[in-house]
């Protein structure tokens, strides 16, 4: 967010609270009435969107110091992005923006981010992953089936978490691609990571270094398509690099991909997956993939902190993320029954692992993981499903951590099953009996 634009929103938050909440009209219980996992877990002001723009514009006057405990408060905010689609029923804020642009203000003095996000951001500048782990082992997922094509214009970017913590995921997006017939490569040695970490935590140097080089990197292989399996990821590419730098080449998440080669039956799902499925939509494939569209109007004062927008400027209100693509894919599988949890698409409670909460306060990413599996085992499934690995890790341990009896797969392991091939899970349980 541009300076100037930051210091007028600041001071235009109507203190109305609406950004605690899903929409009104939205709301199905009071049970499952919130949005916003920060004030759900700290319940004080300074915690909501709302309360994040007073403190931005308490700063900007002097009357807070970047202090630690301002830090923790402002770090303590998955950045999942409800605050941002609420607030349009009330007001045209974007706390979101604001909340990235504060954190930005205190890196920039030193006051952030948080000691174990620079830990992970050291890492990506060492090792090109936020896991400390060695480059030369991203690639250790591959398994001997999985068929890469050196000409493909297709580019499948596999993300630090899936690559090194998700292996799953990979193998089973590889595996359908090849099943479907869709030729496509990797990066290999010069995959790094997105920098969707880095950004959320305020670093936004670093983030521009990386962005470049990824860009560089995959337009002088002359990909037309790039795929992702990492909401992060794919948020990142469509979303906040075209913000800082275009680029000539297409970005779909899987799920959208194999929407469409199952729609054209390129991908034929023919096996019987009898489980009752619920589905959790990532932040980053929801309300937050939504692109900014151009604008270029102006900005006419009409009195002092009111002004209007001439043409209307479009709100980006969280509506055109990808919701169709996985459900129409659950909905294709023969015998699965899905079934809805109250908060869903861009009314959806965030897993409560993003923008650095998992490393820094996994109190928080536990709890407000919990919360959602509690809304998913109120659905009455069996089985809890979403398309991003961070949700992965998150929602299994709020899993264990209430000791459910859910099961979480990564959609597309649910798409190997509806094809009649063996997950990894499979796998491994075969092993275990033999
Ligand atoms: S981004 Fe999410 S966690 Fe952060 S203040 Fe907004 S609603 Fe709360
Ligand atoms: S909904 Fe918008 S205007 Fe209302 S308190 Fe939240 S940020 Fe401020």
């Amino acid at each position: 967010m541009e300076e100037e634009k930051y210091q007028k929103m600041i001071k235009r938050c109507l203190r109305c609270s609406v950004c605690k909440w899903i929409p009104q009209v939205q709301i199905k219980s009071q049970k499952y009435a919130s949005g916003c996992p920060a004030i759900d877990i700290y319940n004080f002001h300074p915690y909501s969107g709302g309360g994040k723009i007073i403190l931005a514009l308490a700063y900007e006057m002097g009357r807070l110091k970047p202090t630690e405990e301002l830090r923790d408060i402002v770090y303590k905010c998955t950045e999942c992005g409800n605050c941002a689609v609420a607030c349009k029923y009330m007001n045209t804020l974007e706390p979101l923006e604001i909340i990235m642009k504060l954190r930005e203000k205190l890196v920039s003095v030193g006051c952030g981010p948080m000691p174990k996000q620079q830990a992970y951001i050291d890492a990506v500048k060492k090792v090109h992953n936020p896991y400390n782990e060695p480059h030369e082992k991203r690639i250790d997922w591959l398994t001997d089936e999985i068929k890469l094509d050196p000409n493909a214009k297709v580019l499948y970017f596999v993300g630090c978490t899936s690559s090194y913590r998700r292996k799953e995921m990979a193998i089973a997006a590889a595996r359908i691609m090849n099943e479907a017939g869709v030729p496509f490569n990797i990066l290999q040695d010069d995959e790094f990571c997105c920098g969707s970490p880095i950004l959320r935590t305020g670093d936004v140097y670093t983030f521009e270094q990386i962005l470049n080089r990824n860009i560089d990197i995959i337009e002088s292989k002359g990909i037309e398509t790039v795929v992702f399996s990492c909401a992060g990821c794919y948020d990142t590419f469509k979303v906040d690099y075209p913000l800082r730098r275009k680029y000539n080449f297409r970005v779909l998440h899987t799920v959208e991909l194999f929407d469409e080669l199952i729609t054209s039956r390129q991908l034929q799902l023919t096996n019987q997956v009898p489980l009752i499925v619920t589905y959790h939509d990532p932040c980053h494939l929801g309300r937050n993939a939504e692109r900014y569209e151009d604008w270029d109007g102006d900005i006419v004062p009409l009195m002092p902190l009111v002004s209007i927008n001439i043409p209307p400027k479009p709100k980006r209100t969280g509506s055109k993320g990808v919701y169709d693509a996985p459900r129409n894919i659950l909905n294709s599988i023969p015998g699965l029954k899905f079934v809805e949890m109250e908060r869903i698409q861009e009314y959806a409670y965030c897993c409560g692992a993003g923008a650095g909460v998992k490393s820094a306060f996994p109190e928080m990413a536990l709890k407000t993981a919990i919360t959602r599996v509690d809304e998913a085992e109120d659905s009455g499934a069996e089985i809890i499903v979403s398309a991003c690995p961070f949700c992965s890790t998150n929602l299994q341990d709020g899993i264990k951590g209430k000791n459910s009896k859910l099961i979480y797969y990564d959609i597309n392991e649910l798409i190997l099953m509806a094809l009649g091939l063996e997950t990894e899970k499979m796998k491994q349980a075969t092993a275990e009996v033999v």
